[in-house]
């Protein structure tokens, strides 16, 4: 499967869903139960902000923690699309293009 075929399948139809990010037709999660981030607490580290990936659920810490797993997991599996679980919080972010995107989750959340 040549790169062109990949990327085809990875990004089917260019949808125009957000401001300038062709991604967003890939998210799959919005909300989660964990209350942490995975890897911290596997290691029994601290973070400061919690980070959601929308392609697969994981949770992970935000850059001002000491071990920003967020970041790491992007650069690990290449999800691009994460949103903030902090409850103060209402964005998405996508590394590749690196923009800031309304929340997904917004939406969805009566209130
Ligand atoms: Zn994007
Ligand atoms: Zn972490
Ligand atoms: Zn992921």
């Amino acid at each position: 499967m040549g790169l062109g075929t990949f990327l085809s399948r990875l990004l089917p139809g260019r949808r125009r869903d957000g401001p300038s990010c062709e991604h967003m037709g890939m998210v799959q999660v919005v909300t989660t139960e964990a209350e942490g981030c995975e890897e911290c607490l596997k290691t029994g580290d601290g973070w400061v902000h919690l980070r959601l990936c929308m392609i697969c659920g994981k949770v992970g810490c935000c850059d001002d923690s000491p071990n920003t797993h967020a970041t790491n997991h992007f650069r690990a599996e290449g999800h691009a699309l994460i949103r903030s679980i902090e409850p103060e919080d209402s964005w998405a972010y996508c590394f590749v293009d690196e923009v800031m995107l309304p929340d997904p989750a917004a939406g969805a959340a009566a209130r």
